[in-house]
């Protein structure tokens, strides 16, 4: 039974998401001999890939509250169909603590980790105190709720020193946040953020670390079982990054080695020992002048976990649906190696100078393909996008021996690559392929910013 976690077996996996995602997980699915139900909204009825689902359900209108963040709408679903696990993706439901105890409570496996696992998480003083206790490397700053009054607040900061960021410990999707310059701005800041916290979070609860001027985003990822195991299957970069949305990402960074990043990534997989981690998840760090600070744990798949796949061969979705179904890891950390270079492009239908997004028919559309070629798309000529949803339509991934030849290789895939019907962000990513600065690796947090801006001032 699901409450036992060494006995998770189930032939049914209902997959609660839409597009490219749900797509890939099905693929995985199949490859492990597992049947599918797929849920939809009414704007993704007409969704070719829904046939390839031994069942496919619309579950709500187009609405996401109404369709794929319905959680009764989903779990009626789940019982109607026989499904004895729920994958939730990424997005929608993927980080609800509720969700996955909802889905346990009523018998079913949820592909992902426990609420308890996500609550804590999702809670960053929480997750901070955790990833301290497992000597993860965090930000300067107390792992503590800021207090009421100005003054003891006042000294926390100057105690780590300005600039400053105050965060909601319940934020999330880069809002919530507030950076701070000197002690002037203080007050009015931490006053503005609590207010913002408790309307957009519903806890005012905030707390204080250094911001870090120019880092870079790296991630760990990795994967455990139920039975205590956990290993790490490399790192990423992705640091390329508009309004804290991530455009590229590649694995591994470039330019961190082995020794520096080994030690930090034994943390992550001893802290996920330490609280019960279960299925995939993902360390995030920034990184700047060598040290590394976490900044959060993502419970769940990644968008940009194919970069991995291409260099550790791993396949990490049915590696995290065997882990749901109780099976012992297959590997050990020994049995992890990262072999060349891989990039991932998102491709979003949007404007490219606007980036207004670009709902409508695909009229014509030409993929590429080849040697370390591969595209995560559920999109076809004569596909609608729909307004409705996430702009993120597919991702090229590219692999090769080295990271300039894997640059090469992705600049001919843009090349071959053809949308047309709707806006895309296509010639954003050729012109970033063929930027010299990213082409050098280790480009900030802050430099995509710093290029469009460029861009339009020339
Ligand atoms: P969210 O959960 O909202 O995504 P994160 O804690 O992951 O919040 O932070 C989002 C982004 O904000 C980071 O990717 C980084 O760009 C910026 N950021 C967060 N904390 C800091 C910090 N201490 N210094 C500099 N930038 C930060």
């Amino acid at each position: 039974m699901p409450n036992d976690q060494t006995q998770r077996g189930f032939d049914t996996v209902l997959i609660a998401n839409r597009g490219e995602i749900a797509l890939r997980i099905l693929r995985a699915c199949k490859d492990l001999g597992l049947k599918t139900v797929m849920v939809c909204s009414q704007a993704d009825r007409q969704a070719s890939y829904g046939a390839l689902a031994d069942n496919f359900l619309c579950i709500g209108p187009a609405s996401p509250g109404k369709s794929y963040l319905n959680k009764d709408a989903i779990l009626l679903a789940a019982r109607l169909t026989g499904a004895g696990a729920v994958h939730p993706g990424y997005g929608f439901l993927s980080e609800n603590a509720a969700f996955s105890k909802g889905v346990e409570d009523a018998g079913m496996v949820f592909i992902g980790p426990t609420a308890q696992s996500i609550a804590t998480m999702g809670d960053k003083i929480a997750a901070k105190s955790a990833m301290i206790a497992a000597g993860v490397p965090c930000v300067p700053g107390p792992d503590s709720e800021l207090p009421d009054d100005h003054a003891s607040v006042a000294a926390i900061a100057s105690e780590i020193g300005y600039p400053v960021i105050v965060k909601a410990a319940g934020g999330g999707g880069g809002r919530g946040m507030r950076v701070v310059l000197d002690a002037g701005a203080l007050q009015e800041s931490v006053a503005i953020t609590r207010e913002e916290a408790r309307q957009a979070f519903g806890s005012p609860a905030l707390y204080m670390e250094k911001f870090l001027q120019h880092p870079r985003h790296i991630e760990i990822q990795v994967l455990c079982d139920v039975h205590g195991n956990a290993i790490w299957l490399g790192h990423r970069d992705c640091s390329m990054q508009r309004r804290h949305q991530k455009v590229i990402e590649e694995a591994p960074a470039p330019g961190i080695a082995p020794e520096v990043i080994g030690p930090v990534a034994q943390a992550c997989v001893e802290a996920c020992r330490q609280i019960g981690y279960r299925g995939v998840g993902t360390f995030e760090f920034l990184y700047e002048d060598g040290g590394f600070y976490f900044i959060e744990m993502n419970t769940r798949l990644q968008v940009e976990h194919p970069v991995t796949e291409m260099t550790s061969g791993i396949d990490i979705v049915q590696a995290q649906i065997r882990a749901a179904q109780g099976t012992p890891l297959a590997i050990g950390q020994a049995d992890v190696v990262v072999d060349g270079h891989a990039f991932e492009c998102r491709i979003n239908a949007e404007d490219p100078e606007t980036f207004l997004p670009s709902a409508g028919t695909i009229t014509a559309l030409t993929l590429p393909s080849g040697q370390g070629v591969r595209v995560d798309t559920h999109v076809h000529a004569g596909y609608t996008v729909p307004p409705y949803y996430d702009s993120l339509i597919g991702k090229l991934i590219v692999h090769a021996s080295t990271r300039d030849e894997a640059i090469v290789k992705m600049q001919a895939a843009l090349l071959e690559i053809e949308i047309e019907g709707i806006s895309t962000n296509l010639p954003l990513l050729r012109a970033l392929f063929d930027d010299e600065r990213f082409a050098t690796g280790g480009t900030d947090i802050h430099y995509l910013e710093a290029w469009l801006k460029r861009r339009s001032a020339s």
